[in-house]
């Protein structure tokens, strides 16, 4: 079988950032090596200072395909992932026809995904309001874990459920023993906050989070929180916004709950003070909250009260985002940014004194223990995926849209100015990505059970 050698001054490995060669047999990684280890009869990549991660996990991708690619598409959402060192993302059950609510949609998007994927992918199934009876179904058929949502989720086809809906499905969630991910605002709050804002001004920013109160996000989590203490389910909250909600959560880790947190780097590097009237590509749900609220999100990392980073990249066509009227209150709610997330952090970290060895804990290691994949991927170690980023942290680029790679060339990260590039992007031994092109096929695949 093929050996090939990877040679950098930075190797990021769980016991830490080393000089080394990571040494790769086929699709699997042998072991790391001092320099003077490497077999002469190694094939040698030489990276130099340029860092090696471990490919990066997206836990949170809508793909949108089948059923609307005209919004985004495999091809597409996963050459963006590539392109970001993701070697791996997992997708949403929504937005996609059919909706991930059973079986039969489960292999539609297999029949779909099916030689189109640049990295490696999976899915996650929905609880939706009257599926309860396909839970154990999904989970036999392979699905990693369940989304739901608590507020209507902007389209109809998948419907949000209601406090005594989710106690008819928690039952079976628990017996799967997979996670559920939950959409975690409570209607209530938002209606009431809507309500009061009936003359406001929509292409204002402001009235938008308003709309949207950090009370919306406490109030559901504490719900969750009391569920998952009930039902015994592992639970996990998508799209951490508000900080406020960090004391319970704390409180219900501190208690040993299986509860876990993701954020988005757009709530990590955004701030709404910033954000100027009528640039719906800001808005995505929960907000992008203010610069002190973002901070606190960054503590949370610190301390570990949040897990992970997902992208929430929620793609739509342009028409929909209302750019002509500006109107946060009529445009679809989605961040697009699956191809620049490790630019992004790498960006935030380095102004915070973070290292590669947190972005690496935080992007591949967490999620791939939410995935259920983190005895195959998310490390750099013998055994594993030669899943691997070669990340530059000298380099500096302004983002363009040459380098979004997903469907539609817009995002609120356009013109943007990050720290850190990366130059290639390897699944399972192979070059898929570097110096912003695609190399090879789209060779990806569904993970193992
Ligand atoms: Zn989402």
């Amino acid at each position: 079988m093929d050996l090939q050698a990877f040679l950098s001054r930075r190797v990021v490995t769980p016991e830490g950032i080393r000089s080394g060669g990571v040494l790769v047999e086929g699709e699997t990684i042998r072991e790391i090596v001092t320099l003077d280890q490497v077999p002469p009869s190694a094939k040698i990549v030489d990276f130099g200072d340029a860092a090696i991660l471990p490919g990066l996990i997206d836990a949170h991708v809508h793909i949108n395909d089948p059923g609307r690619t005209e919004w985004e598409g495999f091809e597409t959402a996963t050459r963006a992932a590539a392109a970001s060192g993701f070697t791996c993302v997992v997708d949403m059950p929504l937005n996609c026809v059919p909706a991930t609510t059973g079986v039969g949609a489960l292999e539609a998007k297999r029949a779909a995904a099916k030689g189109r994927c640049w990295v490696d992918w999976d899915a996650w199934g929905g609880v939706v309001a009257d599926n309860q009876q396909n839970i154990i179904r999904l989970a036999a058929a392979g699905v990693r874990g369940f989304k739901c949502f608590l507020v209507h989720p902007g389209i109809d086809e998948f419907t949000m459920v209601t406090e005594q809906q989710l106690r008819e499905a928690l039952p079976y969630v628990a017996q799967t023993g997979l996670p559920l991910l939950v959409h975690a605002e409570l209607p209530n709050c938002i209606d009431a906050a809507t309500k009061e804002l009936e003359k406001a001004d929509w292409t204002e920013y402001p009235t938008y989070l308003q709309s949207r109160p950090e009370t919306a996000e406490l109030s559901a989590i504490k719900l969750l929180i009391s569920l998952c203490r009930e039902y015994e389910f592992r639970l996990h909250i998508v799209h951490l916004s508000a900080s406020e909600a960090l004391p319970a959560l704390r409180a219900a880790r501190l208690e040993g709950l299986p509860v876990s947190v993701e954020t988005c780097p757009h709530y990590l590097h955004f701030e709404a003070e910033a954000i100027s009237r009528g640039a719906t590509q800001f808005k995505c749900a929960p907000p992008i909250r203010g610069a002190e609220n973002r901070e606190q999100l960054w503590n949370a990392l610190k301390d570990g009260t949040i897990d992970l980073v997902a992208t929430d990249h929620s793609p739509c066509p342009p028409e929909m985002k209302r750019f002509a009227g500006g109107n946060f209150r009529t445009a679809w709610g989605g961040i697009t940014g699956l191809s620049v997330a490790l630019p992004v952090m790498y960006t935030e970290t380095h102004a915070r004194g973070f290292s590669l060895a947190d972005i690496a804990r935080w992007m591949a290691e967490a999620p791939a223990k939410l995935v259920g994949c983190e005895l195959q991927k998310g490390k750099i170690a013998p055994g594993y995926d030669a899943d691997l980023v070669v990340f530059d942290e000298a380099s500096e680029f302004q983002v363009t849209p040459e380098r979004l790679h997903h469907r539609h060339a817009f995002s609120p990260y356009l013109g943007e100015k990050l720290k850190g590039e990366v130059k290639a992007t390897y699944v399972r031994g192979r070059l898929v990505f570097a110096d912003n092109a695609f190399h090879g096929n789209p060779e990806g695949r569904e993970l193992p059970a």
